[in-house]
């Protein structure tokens, strides 16, 4: 049964401080238009006229990162929401280690040979797949952003360092003391949409690689959405800063120096959106990687944009029909 909540009830969202985002993250133009008015589920949202990405604009305010973290985020299993209440989440830990075994590992297996070899792993929330890049012979520094995710990779007893890092940190990985790594994994949840700069965060990723070290890193792609709660693709919360596709990440990726690997639409993942499989490799000292940003045509770009929000809509409606055929069909059979 659904139960309605009155006014008082219904929690309070939380004001927080914004941050004025005049030029664009990847390519550094200012032309930017309007895409997405602001609501309780999203920034207001733009395009960059030069490259394509959209972006919120403003968007929350740096230094509201950690206690955002802290209070609302509950995606995790060791989200204090979560642990706070009825505890770290099983049934979210065994998910997340299906991922790391049946999508990830096989990813990062085909690329290298991970027997003594040094891997980051960012945002490791339980540390299922850091547990198995141990179990297959790598050794592991894991981190991440909240506590209670990192004392249960910890507790795990099979990774040799687990560190609570918060996100702000993201960016400064050298000065934090992570260095000369064979391979970063940021696989186990999308990273890049949630750094405030995902520019500053691949930089701080390649200055922890060792030269022909190897980046695994997930993300969505904003032209593929795959589920439909909310009613637009950019309804994916007030800390999403960025939303991607496969251009403008390649474009990230070799603005910072990496090669390019692999960058395409994967065909297993598809939850709320299609995953984009990104390998990238930072290049050997005397070769160099071509600096590919995306050139954008804007109307070519909204068009891609009107046939995603579409297909949401589509979905949204069969859904809808589906849900309603199911109940008829449980009132004649009870
Ligand atoms: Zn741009």
């Amino acid at each position: 049964m659904t139960q309605t909540m009155t006014a008082q009830e219904t929690p309070a969202i939380k004001v927080r401080k914004m941050r004025a985002v005049k030029t664009c993250d990847l390519c550094g133009s200012d032309a930017l238009e309007e895409i997405a008015e602001a609501t309780s589920s999203r920034c207001r949202t733009v395009m960059c006229q030069g490259c394509g990405l959209f972006f919120a604009s403003p968007s929350l305010a740096v230094e509201e990162l950690e206690d955002f973290y802290d209070d609302e985020f509950e995606g995790d299993a060791g989200t204090n929401r979560r642990v706070g209440g009825e505890g770290i989440e099983t049934r979210k830990i065994a998910k997340e280690e299906s991922i790391a075994r049946d999508w990830a590992m096989p990813i990062i297996t085909e690329h290298m040979d991970l027997a003594d070899k040094t891997v980051l792993d960012i945002r490791c929330r339980s540390g299922g797949l850091a547990e198995m890049l141990s179990k297959a012979g790598a050794v592991v520094t894991a981190i991440d952003p909240l506590e209670p995710n990192a004392d249960h990779a910890r507790a795990r007893n099979t990774i040799a360092q687990v560190d609570f890092l918060p996100v702000t940190q993201f960016t400064r990985l050298v000065e934090n003391g992570y260095e000369n790594f064979d391979a970063v994994t940021a696989l186990t949840i999308h990273t890049l949409g949630h750094m405030p700069s995902p520019k500053a965060f691949l930089k701080s990723i390649f200055g922890t690689l060792k030269p022909g070290g190897y980046l695994f890193i997930d993300e969505k792609d904003l032209f593929y959405p795959a589920r439909t709660h909310g009613s637009s693709v950019f309804d994916t919360g007030t800390a999403h800063f960025f939303h991607f596709s496969i251009d403008t990440i390649r474009g990230y990726l070799s603005s910072v120096g990496f090669e390019v690997l692999e960058c395409g639409l994967d065909p297993a993942r598809k939850k709320a959106f299609r995953h984009v499989r990104t390998v990238a490799r930072k290049p050997l000292e005397g070769e160099t990687a071509a600096a590919d940003i995306p050139v954008c045509d804007p109307q070519a770009r909204k068009a891609a944009l009107h046939q995603a929000q579409a297909s949401m809509q589509r979905k949204r409606l069969v859904n809808k029909l589906a849900r309603k055929t199911r109940a008829a069909v449980r009132k004649v059979w009870s």
